[in-house]
């Protein structure tokens, strides 16, 4: 589509949006002047779907008029509450239902997956990551690595741009993987990575990481509800992902894990263990000798976090709402190319500011990362002043994510605006 930078093209554009009414459905913050903020801050933290707090104040309810009770009765008995989140969390992330659960926060999770598929044995204990991979990722790794007894600058090993370039050639990873080898266990990449919003070839690196004789896995914080995902057909070994960026569910919200159905029916696959991985047939008899359940279930330590996973169902059922996560995309791609436009008609020449995420709409998602070469915090705090919410990463760099659930086109032409009146005052 050819775009134009107006507010009249910018209207059109929304008028024929089949996702416009979706809007409604967040409650957007108030800018400095009172009016709703722009926000393009979906991949740190999603607003607020306005059918949360009911699904939240009938687990409230639950609890005041059934107490213990309410483990086994009541609309969404918690027992089992879990499970009504599995189906539309396996489409979201394009696995089976046994692939998929959700449970504790990202993190944890990414740690409980590498304790079953980091198993370093011989000359095969290396792990291949993105440099300036997301910190908590880091240090996760760097954990993992001396708990088996390596040492991280031996048993890490980074993948980095070319010299002058901002993101991966997925050729070069690739190469880097055949090179490694018989030395390389692991392959843990970012879906989307978090700084410069590449979306990387995970069917290819996949593919490569198997050829290898590695696991491969992912962390999808910024990939799931972002980008159509097919985990189970991309063969990929493990996944995890949070669920308060672009799946808006909450600070601190739950998360999801995906493990390849080829590890369903292995229950000697080594992990951590807890009653609620337990085979619920015998569950409560509190025998000893762990039996997993079949399947990313298996990987459940704790009876469920059921306000979390209250706030989670709600905004699940939103984007099922919207057709899920083909609708999403289609939208988003057409958003963030006209954000992509915008910025480039704003006049700020190449030495000034520089869009870092990849050109090419298959290499990225929401967000687009913008280099800005020289006084890059005065035009963070101008945009802010503007009602415009992005967010800053040191040292230089701005991230602006439309979201297609609740970001409009006119939305995105304004931000064009604010970036040509911040050209023009600084025609200086
Ligand atoms: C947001 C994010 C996290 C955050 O981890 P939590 O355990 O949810 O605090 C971790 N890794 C990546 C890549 C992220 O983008």
């Amino acid at each position: 589509m050819t775009f134009q930078n107006t507010h009249s093209f910018a209207l059109q554009l929304d008028a024929a949006d089949p996702l416009r009414a979706f809007r409604e459905r967040f409650h957007i913050p108030a800018g400095p002047n009172g009016q709703p903020a722009i926000y393009c801050c979906g991949n740190s933290l999603g607003l607020l779907p306005k059918n949360a707090r009911a699904a939240v104040e009938q687990e409230f309810r639950s609890w005041e008029e059934r107490a213990v009770e309410g483990h086994f009765h009541g609309t969404s008995p918690w027992m089992h509450y879990h499970e009504t989140l599995t189906d539309a969390t396996a489409r979201v992330v394009g696995a089976k239902p046994l692939e998929v659960v959700v449970m504790n926060n990202l993190t944890t999770n990414l740690h409980l997956l590498l304790i079953s598929f980091y198993r370093p044995a011989g000359k095969r204990y290396k792990v291949l990551m993105e440099g300036g991979a997301f910190p908590s990722d880091q240090y996760a790794l760097e954990s993992q690595v001396k708990l088996h007894g390596y040492a991280p600058d031996d048993a890490i090993v980074e993948l980095v741009p070319r010299p002058g370039e901002h993101t991966l050639r997925t050729q070069d990873i690739e190469a880097r993987i055949a090179e490694l080898g018989e030395e390389l266990a692991l392959v843990l990449l970012g879906g989307v990575n978090y700084y410069t919003g590449q979306a990387f070839d995970m069917a290819a690196i996949t593919r490569a990481g198997h050829a290898a004789g590695a696991v491969v896995g992912f962390d999808l914080a910024h990939a799931a509800g972002n980008l159509v995902l097919h985990l189970h057909d991309w063969d990929v070994d493990f996944a995890c992902w949070c669920t308060y960026k672009y799946l808006n569910s909450g600070p601190g919200g739950t998360s999801g894990v995906f493990v390849h159905e080829r590890f369903a029916h292995q229950p000697d696959l080594p992990r951590l263990a807890g009653w609620w991985g337990h085979d619920p047939a015998d569950r409560f008899q509190m025998k000893k000798g762990f039996r997993p359940m079949p399947g990313a279930a298996g990987w459940q330590l704790s009876n469920g976090q059921i306000f979390p996973m209250a706030i989670h169902r709600a905004a699940l059922a939103v984007v099922e709402e919207a057709g899920g996560m083909p609708a999403l995309r289609s939208k988003s791609e057409q958003l963030t190319g006209y954000l992509a436009f915008v910025l480039r008609e704003a006049g700020l020449p190449a030495n000034e500011l520089e869009i870092i995420t990849p050109e090419n709409p298959a290499e990225r998602g929401c967000q687009l990362s913008v280099l800005v070469h020289r006084e890059g915090r005065a035009l963070f705090d101008y945009l802010a002043a503007q009602g415009i919410v992005a967010d800053w990463r040191e040292p230089n760099v701005i991230r602006l994510a439309p979201v297609p659930l609740y970001n409009s086109f006119e939305e995105v032409w304004r931000i064009g605006q604010a970036f040509a009146q911040w050209a023009n005052r600084s025609a200086r």
